[in-house]
């Protein structure tokens, strides 16, 4: 008998239809001998119709009431998945965060999971029963309710499987595993059958939203391997793990886009210690998440430095910008451009491989694609594009490495 965590995400659970699928596809699990823990997302859609009837009540909903409208869409699902599993005779029991003993910290709708206290789980286990469990929710010290981020459930996921000791952990999704673009956008893009924790951090921190980037972090803090696969088939998918040896010998595991991107650039700043920190200081203290970095120095002696962020980012930066501005220096403007997008590679065998960003920039510029700002790190080679040719670019990437193909 295996314990399995197995994670449902919006799309899969997005109908009565789909919940029964999936109560269809867990009593399968049962009847062959597996206990199951199911984590589930609230059903596709609801979600972001909750944000948007909040915003429209109030332009800055207060983010603790955000966390308890928000925790109500996985609430929906694990009851009426519990239910539809009751009918199946599988005695499922619905779990909430809280029930679950995820402890969180950090700020409302963007909280951490600190620990996970897993009694309450353990017992009903104990006592045979399936737990359907709601994802994306914990609660803080002083019980109250948070939410984990967007895609939060895959957070959910990996630590409720770290916690419960699962012998499996499942995210099923609405793709057959981790493809090396998305096959949305590269429709000859390959599923892959096994990726490194790094590149799938590194893919999902630069827009592969089929994993939440925190939840990949916790995977390989905690050694949590896991496999991406389909909620709709059997087709085997993706193993997530730690990397080995043989990774290397691939120079490019995947392509990832990133769009609604905005470049700030600010000039006129004097060329001298300390001037970056401040900059950014305030960014970070209004939580805004900036990705590249350039900074350079101009003509006239005075540095500039250009981030990118996400476009609904951008205002707020730019408030918390305007009192630095003046404290820089006289000279110190801003400069703002929206409609921006980012394509990356990544590969851990770009480690061991030369020239990878040549090939990446001569196949940008066959294309007649220009590139904007360029960063690298050890894996990864991101640039931006104008945001209307980001689907060309990732397709122009993709070809010339031969993605497409199984490596030899
Ligand atoms: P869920 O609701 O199950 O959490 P998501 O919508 O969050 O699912 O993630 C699945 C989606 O991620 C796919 O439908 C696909 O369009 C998108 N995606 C982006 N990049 C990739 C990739 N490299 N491989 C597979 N899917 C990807
Ligand atoms: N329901 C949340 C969201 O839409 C969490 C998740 O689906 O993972 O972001
Ligand atoms: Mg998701």
């Amino acid at each position: 008998m295996a314990l399995i965590v197995q994670k449902y995400g919006g799309t899969s659970v997005g109908s009565l239809d789909r919940i029964r699928n999936v109560a269809a596809r867990i009593q399968r699990t049962v009847e062959a001998g597996n206990q199951v823990v199911a984590v589930v997302s609230a059903m596709g859609g609801v979600t972001d119709r909750l944000i948007a009837m909040a915003r429209e009540l109030a332009p800055e909903p207060p983010e603790r009431e955000m966390d308890v409208l928000l925790a109500t869409g996985e609430q929906q699902s694990i009851a009426l998945l519990s239910m539809a599993l009751r009918t199946l005779g599988v005695e499922a029991v619905s779990v909430t965060g809280r029930q679950a003993g995820i402890q969180t910290t950090g700020s409302h709708t963007r909280g951490r999971i600190d620990r996970i206290d897993p009694v309450w789980m353990n017992r009903e286990l104990g006592e045979g029963r399936t737990l359907i469990v709601a994802g994306f929710q914990g609660i803080t010290g002083e019980g109250l309710i948070h939410t984990l981020g967007r895609g939060g459930s895959d957070l959910t996921a990996i630590a409720v499987a770290s916690a419960v000791g699962a012998d499996v952990c499942q995210i099923l999704t609405d793709v057959d595993g981790v493809y090396t673009c998305d096959p949305r956008v590269v429709p000859n893009a390959r599923k892959l059958p096994e990726i490194s924790y790094d590149e799938m951090l590194e893919m999902a921190s630069s827009g592969s939203k089929v994993m939440q980037s925190r939840s990949v972090e916790f995977a390989k803090k905690y050694g949590v391997v896991f496999e991406v696969r389909s909620s709709l088939n059997e087709n085997p998918g993706t193993m997530v793990l730690e990397e080995h040896p043989a990774m290397e010998n691939v120079v490019i595991r995947g392509v990832s886009i990133e769009r609604s991107q905005a470049r700030v650039t600010i000039t006129g700043i004097p060329d001298e210690p300390g001037m970056s920190g401040r900059i950014l200081g305030v960014l970070a203290e209004a939580e805004i998440n900036i990705d590249m970095i350039v900074s350079n120095i101009a003509h006239d002696g005075m540095a500039r430095h250009s981030f990118t962020m996400h476009m609904n980012d951008l205002g707020r930066a730019q408030v918390a910008l305007k009192p630095v501005l003046t404290d820089v220096g006289p000279e110190a403007a801003i400069e703002t451009e929206a409609g921006i997008a980012k394509l990356s590679c990544v590969g851990i065998g770009m480690r061991s491989h030369s020239g990878v960003a040549a090939r990446m920039f001569q196949a940008l510029g066959d294309a007649g694609i220009n590139i904007g700002m360029i960063s690298t790190s050890e894996i990864k080679i991101a640039v931006t594009v104008d945001e209307t040719r980001i689907e060309d670019a990732a397709r122009a990437v993709h070809d010339v490495f031969g993605l497409d193909k199984a490596p030899a």
